[in-house]
């Protein structure tokens, strides 16, 4: 099982050292844990995560961080394709994938989220699919390296879970195309991760809101293993 924190655009690198040392005492074992916490944060961490990046090693791309920057941290692991990126920030499947061809051939560890808007799900799996169909165009979904998260937009920070049936027809239909972990996120909470944990083709989760405080992660890795 994987179980992974995205910080989004909360937490100062005070709090997020701290956040770490509260999991330092957390057995790993029978789990992988992952933090994506804001670029200010980024600490040297085996736990860590960038949200995002840019495809170069550095370069005249104001606002953005690299190849370059990624590796004073020592990290190998990347969020790409989160729906407020997708969404809020505009990018384009294209350049996603650009991304993801780039941070592939550095050997980057890639959590790939995809997810359908809410009226593409009214219309039912098929629509759904082939909705995140368009969001695997450029994707090697063989690459060893490649954790899917299947997050539905209108699941993400509104305190609306997809069902359990929902969950399963979806992952079900996302195994046929890829045998990487594919894990759930859209407000994953402490009262339904064991439930979403149950749920065949689910890998684990990917937890925004709910990750925030440490304890309740902890708590959500617990429950985990
Ligand atoms: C997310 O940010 O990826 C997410 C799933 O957020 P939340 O858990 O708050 O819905």
């Amino acid at each position: 099982m994987i179980v992974a924190a995205n910080f989004k655009m909360h937490k100062t690198r005070k709090e997020t050292i701290e956040y770490l040392k509260e999991l330092e005492n957390v057995e790993f074992t029978r789990v992988k844990v992952a933090v994506f916490p804001p670029f200010s944060a980024l600490v040297e961490n085996d736990l860590i995560g960038a949200q995002n990046a840019y495809p170069a090693q550095n370069g005249a791309y104001t606002g953005e961080i690299g190849l370059e920057q990624l590796n004073e941290f020592n990290i190998k692991r990347v969020l790409l394709g989160h729906s407020e990126r997708r969404h809020i920030l505009n990018e384009s499947q294209e350049f996603i994938a650009k991304k993801f061809d780039f941070y592939k051939k550095e050997g980057f560890e890639i959590f790939y989220c995809v997810g359908e808007p809410l009226e593409v799900r009214k219309q039912g799996i098929k629509a759904v699919m082939e909705y995140i169909k368009s969001q695997f165009e450029g994707i090697d979904l063989e690459y060893e390296k490649l954790i899917i998260a299947y997050e539905p937009v209108w699941a993400i920070g509104t305190g609306v879970s997809a069902t359990t049936e929902e969950i399963k027809e979806t992952h079900e239909e996302i195994r046929k195309l890829t045998s990487a972990p594919i894990l759930y996120g859209g407000s994953v909470k402490l009262n339904n991760i064991s439930e979403i944990l149950d749920i065949p083709n689910v890998d684990g989760v990917l937890v925004g809101s709910a990750s925030l405080d440490v304890n309740t992660f902890k708590e959500m890795i617990n429950k985990a293993k």
